[in-house]
């Protein structure tokens, strides 16, 4: 029987049913035990309650706890379960898979749009094809999501819907497998290297929106104040940027660039990769040191913005950790 570690950490799935009325985090062991006995056919399961908390209060120093605890025990399963709200779950699934470098075996994360106790939940579905992916052991060295019959790279995952049963994709990349009438999951070959938790994190990072008439000021202030180490633009397509009159973002570059606060420039297209030199916005922040974020989505930039800044000793380390491919979050 394959061993499997299951942390909960909160999230709708295990909110009590009972609309409407905000949703709050209720006992998980036991309705667990009581509406899907079948995941103990699936296998050995240990629960854990690491926290119970809706994703929208889960933090950075969870993250590391969370990483904490994954590192401490999976060697001693085929692999772990971590049932998450699904507001947050791209972020901490991107939050451990730089934490966790060359993970030797699964981490799924999955959560439900319906509490497990509603009658037409994706709860039990959901954890069953979570348990089941877990089961793979060596052969699915990843952090993923497994939602909706899909299993995606975790730092490739996002929300793309609030209110339909498939909420997540990978926009860049394909699905990992599918739990339909056929399980398929193809082996994922391990990269080399040795298990480490990496999990020190500097959270000193601030993101800022571009859009129609945005005022680059608060966030001129909030450069100079010295309260932020790193910088995430969500730009327009290929990461292109105002650059004229008043509203010009370049002060926000330069002032970024004279303190040696590294700037990543994302993009508010959901699909494809950023291509800082194809228009005069982009090519004058990559001049004034911007990097781009190429493929990789929101949530995982803005967490390994924080985690370069933890492990990049310099602004130039940490901009070529920026640019490098991590944990898969995104294309060489
Ligand atoms: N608000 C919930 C959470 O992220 C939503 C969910 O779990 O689907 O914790």
């Amino acid at each position: 029987m394959p061993k499997v570690l299951l942390l909960h950490t909160g999230g709708t799935l295990g909110m009590e049913a009972g609309r409407p009325g905000p949703l709050r985090p209720g006992p998980f062991e036991d309705a667990l035990r009581r509406r899907v006995p079948e995941l103990w056919e699936i296998a050995e399961i240990d629960v854990e309650i690491f926290a119970n908390v809706d994703s929208s209060d889960m933090e950075p120093s969870l993250w590391q706890g969370l990483a904490r605890r994954i590192h401490e025990r999976i060697l001693d399963y085929d692999g772990v379960v971590v049932t998450h709200g699904t507001d947050t779950m791209a972020y901490t699934a991107s939050a451990l898979s730089f934490m966790l470098r060359n993970l030797p075996r699964p981490v799924v994360l999955t959560g439900s749009q319906r509490p497990l106790g509603e009658i037409r939940t994706d709860a039990r579905l959901n954890l069953i094809d979570a348990v089941t992916a877990a089961t793979r052991g060596e052969t699915l060295p990843e952090v993923v999501i497994c939602f909706d019959s899909r299993l995606f790279r975790g730092n490739r995952a996002r929300k793309l819907k609030i209110a339909e049963y498939d909420a997540f994709d990978s926009p860049n990349v394909p699905p990992l497998g599918g739990l339909g009438v056929e399980v398929v999951i193809p082996p994922i070959e391990r990269k080399g290297g040795d298990f480490r938790l990496l999990d020190r994190l500097d959270t000193r990072v601030h993101a800022v929106l571009a859009f129609p008439g945005a005022d680059p000021r608060p966030h001129l202030e909030i450069v100079r104040s010295g309260q932020v180490r790193g910088l995430l633009i969500l730009a327009y397509g290929t990461g292109n940027l105002p650059i004229r009159g008043e509203r010009s973002f370049l002060p926000i570059l330069e002032a970024a660039r004279e303190r040696e606060i590294p700037v990543l420039i994302g993009s508010q297209a959901i699909k494809n990769s950023v291509v800082l030199p194809l228009y005069e916005g982009g090519a004058q922040a990559e001049a004034l040191g911007a990097v781009g974020a190429g493929d990789m989505t929101p949530e995982a930039s803005i967490v390994k913005l924080m985690h370069a800044l933890a492990y990049g000793e310099t602004y130039d380390e940490v901009r070529a950790l920026l640019r490098a491919n991590l944990a898969g979050e995104r294309s060489d």
